[in-house]
């Protein structure tokens, strides 16, 4: 299929708890390319499952912004999980699905992510931290149907929300890490 269409908020796919990936297969081998594609077409860092239409639990994700990454090469992570957490980190945040805005997010610093890569082998815990470890974060939520706007106060979220759903919205430039 090639590049999909990132979804936009308030598409209600966003807010759907992704289910897990029984199996590698062939859809879920397309679905993974396409992702990484898409990420790729948008100079995105991740995108979600959700970003594009499909409630499973996958994301993709471009470890090569980031030097020392354990990871070199964009990849895509099935079935994730958070094992840990620590520290706390406050990054500006963007994602595809909110064209246009930026928040301050408080993250943890540090993950260790396991989960399966896209040619099915565990991923056996690796350590995550800055940019890699607040992206990662993102894209979980992204899969539980947690959106960044959740992480701010009301009157933050409100006024983000007013500036995104404003026709007078202007194009977002990419010079923030979008998710
Ligand atoms: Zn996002």
């Amino acid at each position: 299929m090639g590049i999909r269409p990132v979804v936009k908020y308030p598409n209600p796919v966003l807010r759907e708890k992704a289910r897990e990936v029984e199996g590698l297969t062939p859809e879920v081998e397309c679905l993974l390319k396409d992702m990484l594609e898409t990420m790729e077409a948008a100079k995105a860092v991740g995108l979600a499952a959700n970003q594009v239409g499909v409630p499973l639990r996958v994301f993709v994700f471009d470890p090569r912004v980031q030097e020392g990454s354990p990871l070199k090469a964009p990849v895509g992570i099935v079935n994730p999980k958070i094992l840990e957490a620590s520290g706390a980190i406050l990054w500006e945040e963007g994602c595809l699905s909110f064209p246009g805005i930026e928040l301050n997010i408080a993250r943890s610093e540090r993950i260790v992510l396991d989960g399966l890569t896209q040619d099915g082998q565990p991923l056996g815990g690796i350590e995550l931290d800055g940019l890699l470890a607040v992206c990662a974060q993102h894209e979980v939520d992204h899969l539980d149907g947690v959106l960044f706007i959740d992480h701010v106060s009301k009157l933050k979220r409100e006024i983000a929300l007013k500036r995104y759903l404003s026709p007078c919205q202007k194009e977002h430039d990419q010079a923030k890490a979008h998710f």
